[in-house]
């Protein structure tokens, strides 16, 4: 960690928090959009530079469509020049859904007396991570409600069970978390558990805002506490940090240029940005209250996500099983690099697949929002999402290699280091899908698979397509888990 308290203002250290609203609408209401402007903005992006606020305001307020058009292939052709056609999988798995915070959107929240309160014991814990293995999962992130059951403690014993839960070839060789904001400590205790990502959403960056959905009473009102939690945890050791937003929940155009005000804050500070953002938009939740005139539409969603490719092209961008299957198409386009897939948000579901299958028969209009946080759009199985990139010629990648050699930043190292795909990426991707492929796969998705696999064997750096062709192999004959 390499903070610099000369450059950074963090409040109760310096005394001024680092999003100022003021700043943020004079760049909204004093910026202009132009043909020439836009384009040289979106060339900037390409030749791999990160955009100032200013630029990023000026593809904010770009309303002409041929423009925003311009915008969207623009992202489009970063996405492919830069990054390729992999695609990273994770699943969602929800630990607990007590909740001491009262925020109005959530399903979760504590005057919500029709939730079904649940944690996940210790044995159904493990059940659910053997399911999740049996689907062909290797990555995951655990979500809680925010609770005094849920300290630091408990979530690094929560991610222990997970990495020590093996059944046959599985294993879960990444374990993120979404959970409430911890005191420098508390970081450090589950930096020691070997969590990857921290993963945080401000929600809404408007001070104003923030206080309508979250009851100044209540944990969560604390506005600070929440928007320097990614200091305290760079603090604790933890340089991979998710930002997010909660689409709908205010004026879009301020959120974007927050959320890059907080990356500025975050280079400034720690010299590192942040690994991934998510950009999850309101779902219907059970009793939920919101003021709907937020509500961002899907093209509005479209431009938001190929403004952040090129606002940040080095970091990665998740899009969730919110959405529905043919809009995560169509985004994955604009720069998206991780999805999740087979997700399944009611608590200990998950275990059924070993138990009684038709219990995890529920579809999306059967789900039941009285035991769920909010409903999702995308209810595929894993092996469905698959099979549907295979199809559209993406590599699904459950990689963790970086993370694991200690190559932390990776996302940065693709975007920066060149031949780092051909070299790490592209392969490590191959071999995981290779496994996926004699482990689950479905005869079907396994011809496509090993189609995709020959298709980009020309995209491997010709120094280790040999190595990867015997790494191959050897999984064929049962060994697991190479990687370069
Ligand atoms: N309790 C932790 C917290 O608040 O940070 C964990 C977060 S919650 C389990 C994960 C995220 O779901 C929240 O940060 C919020 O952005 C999102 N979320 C809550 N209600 C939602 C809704 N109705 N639709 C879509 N996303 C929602
Ligand atoms: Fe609790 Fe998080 Fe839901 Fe707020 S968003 S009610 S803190 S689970």
């Amino acid at each position: 960690m390499r903070f610099n308290p000369e450059k950074c203002r963090i409040p109760d250290e310096i005394g001024k928090p680092f999003i100022d609203p003021e700043e943020i609408w004079d760049f909204i209401n004093n910026t202009e959009s132009t043909p020439e402007r836009v384009r040289e903005i979106i060339r900037k992006s390409l030749d791999k530079n990160r955009l100032t606020m200013e630029e990023t305001a000026v593809l904010v307020n770009t309303t002409d469509p041929d423009l925003i058009e311009e915008i969207k292939e623009g992202a489009r052709t970063l996405k492919r020049n830069v990054y390729g056609n992999r695609i990273v999988l994770f699943a969602p798995l929800y630990i607990g859904n007590h909740c001491i915070n009262n925020c109005s959107y959530c399903g979760f929240r504590s005057s919500n007396k029709e939730q079904v309160r649940a944690t996940l014991s210790d044995e159904e814990l493990v059940r659910s991570v053997e399911a999740l293995e049996d689907d062909g999962q290797k990555r995951l992130i655990l979500v809680y409600g925010e609770h005094p059951k849920y300290d630091a403690n408990y979530i690094a014993h929560t991610v222990n069970i997970t990495y020590n839960t093996k059944k046959g070839n599985g294993s879960i060789r990444r374990v993120n978390i979404n959970a409430a904001p911890l005191d420098v400590e508390g970081f450090k205790i589950v930096k020691e558990a070997g969590i990857g990502t921290y993963q945080i959403f401000q929600e809404t960056y408007s001070p104003e805002a923030y206080k309508w959905y979250h009851p100044a009473n209540t944990m969560k009102g604390k506005y600070e506490w929440r928007l320097t939690a990614m200091d305290r945890a760079q603090q604790a050791g933890i340089d991979d940090n998710g930002l997010g937003i909660l689409f709908g929940l205010y004026d879009w155009r301020f959120e974007v240029l927050a959320m890059i005000r907080h990356t500025n804050h975050l280079e400034a500070c720690f010299n590192v940005g942040p690994h991934t953002i998510s950009f999850p938009r309101i779902k219907d939740a059970s009793g939920m209250k919101i003021d709907e005139k937020y509500m961002v539409d899907d093209d509005t969603f479209e431009k938001i996500i190929a403004i952040f490719r090129l606002a940040v092209p080095y970091t990665g961008m998740i899009l969730t099983a919110r959405e529905d299957p043919e809009f995560r198409q169509k985004a994955i386009q604009y720069g998206v690099s991780q999805i999740d897939g087979g997700t399944n948000l009611q608590i200990g579901d998950y275990r059924y697949h070993h138990e009684e299958t038709e219990k995890n028969s529920d579809k999306v209009e059967d789900q039941n929002l009285h035991r769920e946080q909010f409903k999702i759009g995308d209810d595929r199985t894993l092996g469905e999402i698959i099979d549907d990139l295979l199809a559209n010629n993406y590599i699904p990648s459950f990689c963790t290699a970086c993370y694991r050699l200690g190559r932390t930043g990776e996302h940065f190292m693709e975007f920066s280091v060149p031949g780092f795909i051909k070299r790490y990426c592209t392969p490590n991707a191959i071999l995981t899908l290779t496994e996926y492929i004699v482990d689950y796969a479905t005869p079907e998705v396994a011809e496509k698979g090993w189609k995709v696999i020959e298709n980009n064997l020309e995209n491997v750096d010709d120094k280790f397509r040999d190595e990867l062709l015997k790494r191959i192999e050897r999984i064929k004959a049962g060994e697991r888990d190479l990687y370069f």
